[in-house]
């Protein structure tokens, strides 16, 4: 909903990232395809019309063979080469130019109207591999569009002003282009609580507001922006009681967080002596510089995908060893966890893989995806291996949802072994290997899964996703993603309870571990081992050093009796209000 008083409106959406910023709108208009107009044109201009077109082809053709030329794809190289094609299909092209003069409308129109046409055409062919078409056409007619537009593909990573982007979606590869000297926060129209773009945008301590709905159409370039990330406000051309207001709380955010980060190096440890493993979730090898300045003792969680996603094609095994040795080097003695790809579900390149989903999250994502590419999978396994020569390597299968997925797991570990050995290269075997658990079946499935594996690593962005039946992305239904539903508790202690009852260690690598609130409930389980976005870590800590362990668990057996999350929030906020981090709410 929002508000306007003369001079100022705000705009609400969902906290992407806490703290706050106060800068000029920057507008990232990926999405000017959708704000298209319908004009019309007169018949002696339709020849320069269909000129503008075909310029705006010529033009897009032209950026396309570059990236060609500036990939090394192989077998994905005739995905490109098909779309080389398609700019001047009959179909797309031809059909466009008779449109501009029959319909005597301008270009954008036509080319929206006959890609349309096309795209509802191949859908209805009954043969798969035409209806994969659909979305080659779409990225052609896109990427005409965005010549006739004029809308320029932004790099992030180019932006050169100190500003708060705004934008319609960014994916979590736009994210984690972000030049943290130059962008103050950003904002964007689409994404939910713990998609991915939210998670780097934590990782990179920069204030951000998702789910805004129509901020990007509402905001104007240069118009000044207060960004109220840890609210989900974004304040927009405040007047000067507002922006006085916001100064000042932005002096006290920054004061808390110093306060809290000058102790983090003192050890998580309870006021009845238990000690906490806490340990770092990543990205990038590059953020090992902030896990380590945040006290983390290890890394439990390398989302791998991410050099995947930036590089636009598949890694080779060696630039695999190279970074992941690298980072290992950087962490040494401490461990690291490396999950191998998980790729798909929010994080689509359609680089790698071009086919649309109807259900992405539900769809070819992360292990899927490997063991029907198990060339891919196979690189990366041997990377993995080649580096545990050099240090403290944990593998950890993201998405497994039942024994057989395990099974075949270790089926394409034992090839990729038995090509090193013939290699003859360096490589360690006797690696843990463990598996994600983030899908509610294989909960249910726990103990029989821990007699394959030797770790499992809880994650809750995705175990409330898909346990909830809710997108993680999706701001409609954001308000249902909550980390103490007591259906997810439960699933988190039915986890833990069968790691204990099979011997094996377990870990919570998801977003939950990293919010103070969710702390009591997961010591109270036993829980020791907990993986976050470094930025949370001092903050953790701070909360573990304030809480008895045997106490939380007592109260965890009362919060049992509870039936909502509303009552479960209540009762951790009252139980434990002395030691919760104070937090700034909205007047
Ligand atoms: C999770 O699902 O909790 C998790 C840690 O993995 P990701 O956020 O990368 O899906
Ligand atoms: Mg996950």
């Amino acid at each position: 909903m929002n508000e306007t008083r003369p001079g100022q409106m705000t705009i609400r959406g969902i906290s992407g990232s806490p703290g706050i910023c106060i800068g000029k709108a920057y507008i990232v208009d990926r999405e000017g395809v959708n704000l298209i107009k319908r004009y019309p044109v007169s018949e002696a201009m339709v020849p320069a019309e269909i000129d503008r077109f075909k310029n705006a082809v010529t033009k897009a053709k032209n950026d396309h063979a570059k990236v060609i030329e500036s990939l090394d794809l192989g077998e994905n190289l005739n995905i490109l080469e098909t779309h080389m094609v398609l700019f001047k299909d009959k179909m797309l092209y031809g059909k466009t130019i008779e449109t501009i003069s029959q319909d005597r409308i301008n270009a954008e129109w036509a080319l929206r109207k006959v890609s349309r046409k096309v795209k509802a055409m191949f859908q209805q062919i009954d043969d798969q591999y035409l209806k994969d078409r659909v979305n080659d056409i779409v990225q052609v007619s896109d990427k005409i569009m965005s010549h006739l537009v004029g809308a320029q593909d932004i790099q992030i990573r180019d932006i050169n002003k100190r500003v708060i982007l705004v934008a319609h979606d960014l994916s979590p590869a736009d994210t984690s282009q972000i030049q943290l000297e130059r962008i103050k926060g950003f904002v964007t129209d689409r994404g939910g609580k713990n998609s991915h773009t939210s998670i780097v945008a934590k990782s990179l301590k920069i204030p951000s507001v998702l789910g805004s709905g129509r901020a990007s159409v509402s905001i104007n370039n240069d118009d000044i922006l207060i960004v109220d990330g840890s609210s989900g406000i974004i304040i927009v051309n405040p007047e000067e009681d507002t922006l006085f207001k916001y100064e000042e709380r932005l002096a006290r955010f920054e004061a808390y967080r110093a306060d809290i980060e000058r102790d983090s190096h003192l050890p998580a440890v309870t006021r009845d002596g238990v000690i906490l493993n806490l340990m770092a979730n990543i990205e990038l090898v590059e953020e090992v510089v902030s896990a380590k300045d945040n006290g983390a003792k290890g890394i439990g969680l390398f989302r791998t995908e991410f050099l995947y996603l930036d590089l636009k094609r598949f890694p080779t095994e060696d630039e695999l060893v190279q970074k992941y040795k690298e980072l290992v080097e950087l962490m040494n003695p401490e461990p690291v966890t490396i999950r191998t790809l998980d790729i798909n579900g929010d994080k689509v390149n359609p680089y790698i893989d071009p086919v649309e989903e109807a259900n992405p999250a539900l769809g070819l994502r992360a292990v899927r995806f490997c063991l029907e590419n198990e060339n891919i999978f196979i690189t990366q396994l041997k990377a993995i291996l080649r580096v545990a020569a050099f240090g403290n390597i944990k593998l950890l299968i993201p998405m497994i949802s039942c024994v057989e997925e395990i099974i075949r797991v270790k089926a394409v570990l034992n090839k990729a072994i038995f090509e090193l050995e013939n290699e003859d290269k360096i490589f360690n075997k006797d690696i843990p290997l463990g598996i994600m658990i983030e899908v509610p079946s294989a909960v249910i499935m726990a103990e029989e899964l821990a007699t394959h594996v030797d770790f499992f690593s809880i994650g809750t962005n995705d175990l409330i996703q898909y346990s909830m039946a809710i997108d993680r992305s999706n701001r409609r239904v954001a308000h249902l993603y909550q980390a103490l539903n007591p259906a997810v508790l439960k699933m988190i202690k039915m986890t833990y309870d069968a790691a204990q009852k099979k011997g094996i260690e377990v870990v919570m690598c998801g977003e939950m571990a990293g919010d103070p609130v969710n702390i009591p409930v997961l010591l109270g389980f036993g829980l020791t081992n907990l993986s976050m976005n470094s930025a949370s870590i001092p903050v953790i800590k701070k909360m573990i050093r304030g809480m008895d362990f045997n106490l939380a668990g007592k109260n965890t057996k009362k919060l049992f009796e509870l039936q909502t999350t509303e009552e479960i929030s209540t009762f951790i906020q009252e139980e434990y209000k002395e030691i919760l981090p104070y937090r700034e709410t909205e007047e």
